[in-house]
């Protein structure tokens, strides 16, 4: 609780919001699992509630972080609701961190306890314990002949009931680090008021509705599978039919049992290259969401030609929550991330902060509810981003057009600049991706003695077609000014990107800046 704040006024627990809203009847069906279980409403709430027991025997101090780095399963998302619920901060970590990064994440939040991998407890313990972490817990999803954890363990033992702490809406409730395409991972402060906003806006915004049951198959450590996909379940009351990791069969097997479907480009693309996929599979699904990295026009307009669904891309971040929609009714226009969704002020602004025109190219920031509280620990990195008038720089550039659907051009760190020139990758692998024989490219500055930085093209090959960079070269120079054309062109067979489909552009400089 904050400061003068009393037990009086409302509790802004996020898990208080969710149970306000579960079914009536707490014997249906909350979660399925690929394997078949079924974890009902009751035991969701009984289950958190023995874990929020565990720890708050902890007798930890107020914004205590739980560092958790486990593979996704039900027990996991009943951790996550046990931390908010006993008025913790959660503090999730992609699975596939290893040693220094976790070294580097527990040095930098200094969380009170980590629950890791029962397979990885040799090695995170040892970095846990050296960095005076007190309590070390495993946690895995109960299967027969595996070890689902010291956690469970722990926490049968504790009472079914537990009275969810009172949280005011300022108070943190999560922890999640940025992903780091760019630069060191930066630990985003959110709260309870900043997560229960942005899910009130998006269960309007998408037409949340009875009888909804959501296909989740995103990781549960970023903000799009739990904060976006997750919380819309819950706030909606809706069964989720749960997916350890993306896997085309098992969605195509799912679609007829579900009515939402959210996605990273990725899983799209792979959807549209297994012929399993078809109209008839997607018949139930009420809504596909696209996010957390730009989708191609090609795949939007092939998903539409192939399934009759268009499907809705929308923009966020881990230190915003969603900004952005593409309408649910109305026209959802391809290579754009649709207007700002309600209490979202979202600007486009030139280098001196002046809102730009409509179809002019500037900075995007943005202001409202749902805006963090400050990266952990950096109050000075904090203010940076923030203007005089509190409105966030995203660190995306991107322009409006005459009807206020905001598309991304890229992030401000990757634009080039090259012989005093403005380049925007997006514009110049637009181009690039319209070529016959390209499947996708990405485009980055390489440091230059002339230029300062030289435009570099990286150009994945559709279905093995030859690519010669004089012929690329050539044909670039027929349709965009000289100034932008590539003046390398590098062949490969595919793009490194991380967990969440984003082209890893750092991984690229590096491959080919010497
Ligand atoms: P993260 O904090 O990992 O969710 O990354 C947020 C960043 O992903 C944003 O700042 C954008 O650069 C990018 N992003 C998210 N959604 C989209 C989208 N629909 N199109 C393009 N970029 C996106």
């Amino acid at each position: 609780m904050t400061a003068g704040s009393t037990a009086s006024t409302p509790n802004a627990n996020l898990y208080a919001l969710f149970r306000s809203r579960f079914p009536a009847d707490l014997d249906d069906c909350w979660l399925e699992t690929a394997d078949g279980r079924y974890y009902s409403w009751r035991d969701l709430e009984r289950g958190s509630a023995k874990i929020a027991n565990l720890l708050a025997s902890l007798k930890l101090p107020a914004g205590s972080r739980i560092a958790v780095q486990v593979e996704k399963s039900a027990e996991a998302l009943m951790l996550y609701l046990a931390t908010v619920r006993a008025g913790l901060v959660y503090l999730p970590l992609n699975i596939a961190y290893r040693a220094d990064e976790m070294a580097y994440f527990i040095g930098n939040a200094t969380p009170a306890a980590v629950v890791c991998s029962p397979t990885d407890f040799g090695w995170v313990a040892q970095i846990a314990f050296s960095s005076g972490v007190s309590h070390v817990y495993t946690l895995d999803a109960p299967a027969e002949g595996r070890n689902s954890g010291s956690l469970l363990a722990r926490a049968v033992h504790f009472p079914d009931t537990f009275d969810t702490v009172h949280r005011d809406a300022d108070d943190l409730a999560a922890i999640l680090y940025t992903s780091g395409t760019t630069g060191r991972s930066k630990g985003a402060m959110l709260t309870h008021g900043n997560l229960a906003s942005n899910i009130a806006v998006l269960h309007d915004a998408w037409r949340w509705q009875p009888g909804d049951v959501l296909l989740h198959a995103l990781p549960l450590f970023h903000i799009h599978g739990l904060f976006v996909a997750a919380h819309g379940a819950l706030y909606n009351g809706s069964k989720m039919i749960f997916l350890p990791k993306f896997d085309s069969g098992a969605v195509i097997g799912r679609l007829p049992r579900s009515t939402v479907f959210m996605g990273v480009p990725t899983y799209y693309v792979r959807l549209l290259s297994d012929p399993d996929f078809t109209r008839d599979a997607c018949a139930n699904i009420r809504l596909f969401v696209s996010g957390s990295a730009p989708l191609l026009a090609d795949t939007f307009t092939e998903f539409a030609e192939r399934t009759g669904h268009t499907i809705l891309e929308r923009y966020g971040m881990s230190e915003t929550a969603m900004l952005t929609s593409n309408p649910y009714e109305g026209e959802r226009r391809a290579g754009t991330v649709g207007p700002a969704l309600p209490s979202v002020s979202v600007r486009v602004v030139d280098a001196e902060g002046k809102d730009c025109a409509s179809g002019e190219i500037g900075d995007i920031q943005v202001k409202g509810p749902n805006v963090f509280r400050g990266y952990w620990q950096m109050p000075d990195k904090t203010a940076e981003e923030f203007t005089a008038d509190g409105y966030f720089r995203t660190g995306d550039v991107g322009r409006f057009d005459a009807d206020g659907y905001l598309s991304i051009v890229g992030r401000s760190k990757d634009l080039i600049i090259s012989g005093g020139y403005n380049v925007y990758p997006k514009e110049i692998e637009s181009v690039l991706d319209e070529l016959p024989g390209v499947l996708e490219s990405a485009v980055i500055g390489i440091p230059h003695p002339d230029f300062g930085e030289a435009v570099t093209a990286i150009v994945v090959p559709r279905d093995g077609a030859a690519i010669l960079e004089p012929a690329v070269i050539g044909a670039l120079k027929a349709r965009i000014a000289n100034f932008k054309v590539p003046k390398r062109v590098h062949v490969v067979d595919e793009l490194p990107r991380n967990a969440m489909g984003k082209v890893q552009k750092n991984v690229l400089r590096e491959r080919f800046g010497g």
